[in-house]
């Protein structure tokens, strides 16, 4: 008998569409620890409370080994969610236990979010520049993608208000406490203007918060989710990453019940509940630990960085280039004079062992070549300094 060979079925259209990044296989270099790495979102690992943190794992492992490498539920360990309902109430936000979902990292939280509210042609507003992850996400729910333009303060109002009601959106996506990718934090009266409309006009708003504990200068900023009219239509993300370890993937979401429930279910879909070990964990860590005084630690180092990076950058960078001065967070965002390409620049720079990531691609609007994104906690001030060195000689070339 001969055999014909049939070609297999074609992949779902939704992921042919998203597809990878194309900068990627450049940024594979910075793995090699020679190349002063300015562009991945990497935590500082030797910021780590490693002893914290095996201390914790310790104690469920000994003290409760059956429950923490059991099944668990889908909403997540109720002494966790208790734990993180009252940090919520600290920081001005009524919250029970029960409006909690733990998730596996907040970019599941992203991806229940959007199994929850988008279907497919559903438009969903973002800003601009936009998480990159983010951008995946609604790209492979099926979402129309439209950018909300802004300034360095956040979002156009006016201009969210007239898409809102135009495009009639499900969801406006936000980051509202120094952005990834750009740094920036949208003061409390933007905040409370983006709440009037989504109150006004009907719109929910998924406000995510993974880098708004890493302040170093000025005063927090309450959540959107706080301001009149935008409690019930607010969809809060939080995550360990940032302040604890991006490794124990924990993070949670506060949602309006409705959409909670819904979450709950994409997420039975998706993975049945979060690690329990990793969860009880966490809520041995925050029971018998101080979180927030570990945090303002790692705040102070990133707050060096930083300096140092602000320090090197109009040496580094060419006559004209613009960048921002972020209280807080991971990033800083840069523009180099019209006419520049930093993703074609990239290569020559990589060739000089440093690396940033060039803006075009977070961009959802409009694309602008000349802006680029930098990371200043990963390394020490003293590389930074080094870097910046090689990152201008690349640019020069
Ligand atoms: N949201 C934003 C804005 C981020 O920058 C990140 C991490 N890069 C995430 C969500 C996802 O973080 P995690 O899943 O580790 O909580």
């Amino acid at each position: 008998m001969t055999s014909v060979a049939v070609s297999v079925p074609s992949l779902a259209s939704r992921v042919r569409s998203v597809g990878g990044s194309a900068v990627r296989e450049i940024l594979a270099v910075t793995s090699r620890p020679e190349v002063v790495n300015f562009a991945g979102g990497l935590p500082a690992p030797e910021l780590f409370d490693r002893e914290g943190v095996a201390e914790a794992f310790r104690y469920v492992l000994e003290e409760m080994p059956g429950r923490a490498l059991q099944y668990s539920t889908t909403e997540g360990e109720p002494g966790l969610r208790e734990l993180l309902a009252a940090r919520t109430v600290e920081r001005g936000l009524a919250t029970r236990a029960e409006d909690l979902l733990v998730t596996t990292g907040s970019q599941q939280g992203l991806s229940l979010v959007a199994a929850a509210l988008v279907e497919p042609g559903d438009t969903v507003l973002v800003e601009d520049p936009c998480y990159l992850a983010a951008l995946q996400v609604f790209g492979l729910a099926g979402a129309r993608v439209v950018a909300v333009p802004g300034d360095a303060d956040g979002p156009d109002v006016e201009a969210l208000a007239e898409l809102v009601v135009r495009e009639r959106p499900k969801l406006f996506y936000t980051v509202p406490t120094f952005q990834n990718p750009s740094g920036r934090t949208m003061p409390a009266e933007r905040r409370a203007a983006v709440a009037e409309v989504a109150g006004r006009c009907g719109v929910w708003i998924v406000e995510d918060d993974p880098y708004g504990e890493l302040r170093f200068d000025g005063e927090r900023v309450p959540w959107i989710a706080t301001y009149e009219g935008a409690a019930d239509r607010t969809v809060l993300l939080g995550s360990f990453s940032k302040v604890m370890a991006p490794g124990l993937r924990l993070g949670w979401l506060r949602a309006p019940a409705e959409v909670l429930r819904a979450c709950v279910v994409a997420k039975q879909a998706a993975d049945l509940h979060t690690p329990t070990v990793n969860q009880l964990a966490a809520a041995r860590y925050l029971a018998d630990r101080d979180l927030d005084s570990h945090v303002a630690r790692v705040a102070g180092v990133y707050r060096e960085r930083r300096d140092a990076m602000l320090a090197g950058l109009a040496e580094a960078l060419p006559e004209g280039a613009r960048w921002n001065r972020p209280e807080g967070g991971m990033f800083l965002w840069a523009r180099l004079p019209s006419g520049y390409d930093t993703a074609a620049l990239l290569p020559e720079v990589v060739r000089h062992d440093v690396a940033y990531v060039p803006g075009a691609p977070f961009h959802a609007g409009a694309v602008d070549r000349a802006t680029l994104r930098l990371c200043f906690v990963t390394e020490t001030p003293e590389r930074i300094g080094e870097g910046l060195r090689r990152m201008g000689a690349g640019l020069r070339r």
